[in-house]
């Protein structure tokens, strides 16, 4: 077995992929032109599959701060906080985020992945159970892994599969850490968050839920789906993402347990590299603000979502959830996904392809994402792309 072995598979699904001419994971999008258009291939595209919800990376507001951060603090922090030290960026926007989620304390990390990675490695040691719902996102498959808890799955949004789970570790189950989505980000479907708090209650334990999806687009104030049910004091640890709702890159854990901060000493992935750029902390907190007073570019997104998903569901095609900025198209096959999803960016819609084994049950999918920026005018186009390929 010689060290570049391991690569054979990939390297004969690449030959298959370069035989269709179609590489659906190397898309240039040669000019960006709004949060919604871009130029691919030299053609005009409606972008909808960005995870732009609320399509704040061009806020006005959010630049200003990233232009005012870079000229006074330069262009990075060239260092972690540990051995560098925390500019008040740093810390001002954890006491933000906390307050924000009515938390106790926040740790910002310097993506959603480290955020899941980093809390979950320093958390759950090899004594310690992890309960994942099956559809977690690889970040948080990632972080079990590295901190050697035993992890068990449970059956995707299926509470009494945890309860079931739950009650056959007897004693352990109070010091299990239960881990769940709010919006999941293959079929954008929610978490029956009630009943796993429910369960919770019943058996003890601690519930993660990582919101990554659902901050920014539900809940009164935006806080995700914990908020709208009203569960947000039943989560013990709320991770989320800077790269969506809020159009940057970081992440961050908020928490009302004191021990929040004692997982800064522990967590390798927050100890061992470099913080967030002052500018990405600058235009993250300025579009936190926006995303405060903003509940109509919320209601645009629902619109929107539900324009583009009662549009798909009158032509016929198979939706994985009810409306959700996610919304993703069931198509049957991997080679017609392919087909399907090159004939959609050659009409001048870019949306994104997932196929097995990243999605949920093998199925390959037509992820599409929907923003608050998108115009009416735009989601029509996206239909009609659909309508033209559902007659082809
Ligand atoms: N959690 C979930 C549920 C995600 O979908 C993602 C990314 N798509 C992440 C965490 C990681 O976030 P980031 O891309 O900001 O690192």
């Amino acid at each position: 077995m010689g060290l570049f072995s391991k690569f054979d598979g990939l390297a004969s699904s690449r030959l298959e992929l370069d035989a269709l001419g179609i590489n659906p994971f190397d898309v240039k999008i040669d000019k960006i032109i709004s949060p919604t258009e871009g130029i691919i291939e030299g053609r005009h595209t409606i972008l909808a599959g960005t995870n732009n919800y609320l399509g704040l990376t061009f806020h006005p507001d959010s630049i200003a701060a990233a232009r005012t951060a870079l000229e006074h603090e330069g262009t990075g922090t060239t260092g972690s906080r540990m051995a560098n030290g925390s500019y008040s960026g740093h810390r001002l926007l954890e006491l933000e985020l906390a307050a924000f989620h009515n938390k106790r304390d926040a740790i910002v990390f310097s993506t959603g992945y480290q955020a899941n990675l980093g809390m979950l490695s320093a958390l759950a040691g090899p004594d310690d159970v992890v309960l994942l719902d099956a559809d977690c996102h690889a970040s948080i498959y990632d972080g079990c892994r590295m901190g050697g808890a035993e992890t068990i799955r449970f059956r995707h949004n299926n509470a009494e599969d945890l309860a079931k789970r739950l009650r056959r570790l007897g004693d352990r189950a109070t010091n299990t850490l239960i881990v769940v989505e709010g919006i999941y980000s293959m079929l954008g479907d929610r978490a029956p968050l009630k009943e796993i708090v429910d369960v919770k209650r019943e058996y003890g334990g601690y519930l993660m839920v990582d919101e990554a999806h659902s901050m920014g687009v539900l809940g009164e104030r935006g806080c995700g789906l914990l908020e709208e049910l009203g569960l947000l004091a039943d989560a013990d640890f709320i991770v989320g993402t800077f790269s969506k709702s809020l159009g940057g890159a970081g992440g961050y854990c908020v928490s009302d347990h004191p021990e929040l901060n004692l997982i800064r000493y522990a967590s390798r992935p927050y100890i061992f590299t470099a913080s967030p750029a002052p500018a990405m902390i600058a235009s993250t907190r300025q579009s936190l603000r926006t995303l405060e007073k903003s509940p109509h570019l919320r209601q645009r997104l629902h619109d929107n979502a539900v324009q583009l998903h009662t549009g798909l569901s009158n032509l016929g095609y198979t939706l994985g959830a009810p409306p959700s900025p996610v919304v993703a198209v069931v198509v049957e096959g991997k080679v017609e996904a392919l087909q399907f999803w090159q004939k959609l960016l050659h009409l001048g819609v870019y949306v994104n392809l997932m196929l097995p084994p990243a999605t949920p049950n093998g199925v390959s999918l037509i992820r599409c994402s929907v923003s608050a920026a998108h115009t009416p005018t735009q989601i029509d186009a996206v239909i009609a792309a659909f309508a033209k390929l559902r007659h082809a």
